[in-house]
């Protein structure tokens, strides 16, 4: 019998307690944690994304806005707004929805947002604190929120192997990292996996304690490519018609849940598992930023 790892009562958990700690904080400092967030352009997915985690951070008691930009806007425009934000005190953390428009640099973008305000962790001083392991660092909200998930599920991860199945920045690279870091809830054997497997990925899938599917790959891994007893976490989140569906569509993830759960020890929904927690995470750094601007 298999264990969920269900993402949606731990981030419940976790939101709760990140209300708590917000509130002590605001009454010993006075200081009310604040996020904006940029939105460019019409994307429907981003312009959800950016109200469910408008709706937390006012939960969390959490100040907020979200800055819209029209789909025109200037690359020069929008990095003058976060040059206004990096200088505003006001503003502990800056979250620029990605996408972006074609004719925007992300990396620019990227590179512009203040690192110590950049709760997404996508900076490059973040991402290199990151891989080192020391310092001051935020933590990309998904890998951040699944190795919160490891810890709070109890898994042991030590000496494991773990093979990872993508190699994102956003989410594969910054996972695997933390997870082979020399640290308590980490020191795994990781693989990172990717296209460049082939047929073959069965034969690294197959070799894992702890699997983690982060590839868009609607129901890619099957039953055949997970060992008997592994952990399973899927991050994909891909929308597959489905013709018995009001909406002519269904979310799934890169994981062929129902088959794999029959041999897998735990595994997590989609949806329901690593979504959840990545809002939480963003609520996670977000106070930790304004903590850490307090100071
Ligand atoms: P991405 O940038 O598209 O990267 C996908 C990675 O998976 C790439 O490294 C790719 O390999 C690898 N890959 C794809 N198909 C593969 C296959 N058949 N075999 C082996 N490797 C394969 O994706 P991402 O941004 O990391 O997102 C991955 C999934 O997670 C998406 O479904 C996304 O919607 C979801 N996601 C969910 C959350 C959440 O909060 N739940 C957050 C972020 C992302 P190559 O590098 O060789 O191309």
């Amino acid at each position: 019998m298999f264990h969920l790892l269900d993402g949606r009562a731990l981030s419940e958990t976790i939101r709760a307690e990140v209300k708590q700690e917000a509130a002590t904080f605001i009454l010993q400092t006075g200081v009310i944690p604040r996020i904006v967030f940029i939105l460019v352009g019409n994307t429907p997915a981003s312009e959800v994304y950016v109200a469910n985690k408008g709706k937390s951070s006012e939960e969390s008691g959490f100040s907020h806005e979200t800055v819209r930009l029209s789909e025109q806007v200037t690359e020069k425009e929008l990095l003058q707004l976060i040059e206004q934000l990096n200088n505003d005190s006001k503003t502990h953390a800056i979250l620029c929805q990605l996408p972006l428009p074609k004719h925007i640099s992300e990396e620019k973008v990227i590179e512009a947002i203040a690192p110590h305000k950049d709760i997404d962790g996508f900076h490059p001083i973040n991402v290199g604190r990151l891989s080192i392991g020391r310092g001051d660092f935020f933590v990309p909200c998904t890998p951040l929120g699944i190795m919160e998930m490891i810890k709070r599920e109890k898994i042991e991860t030590s000496g494991m192997h773990v093979v990872v199945v993508g190699r994102s920045n956003i989410v594969g690279k910054p996972l695997a990292a933390l997870l082979a870091q020399k640290a308590d809830g980490a020191n795994a054997i990781v693989t990172l996996a990717h296209t460049a497997a082939g047929n073959k990925l069965g034969e690294y899938t197959r070799s894992a304690d702890i699997l983690i599917a982060a590839m868009g790959a609607p129901l890619a891994i099957t039953r055949d490519m997970v060992k008997p007893g592994a952990v399973v976490i899927d991050v994909g989140m891909n929308r597959i018609p489905d013709a018995s569906k009001k909406s002519g569509s269904r979310l799934v993830g890169d994981v062929d849940f129902e088959s794999v759960k029959e041999i897998a020890s735990a595994i997590t929904p989609v949806p329901g598992g690593v979504g959840p927690m990545t809002i939480a995470m963003v609520l996670r750094n977000t106070l930790t930023a304004a903590a850490r601007q307090t100071r």
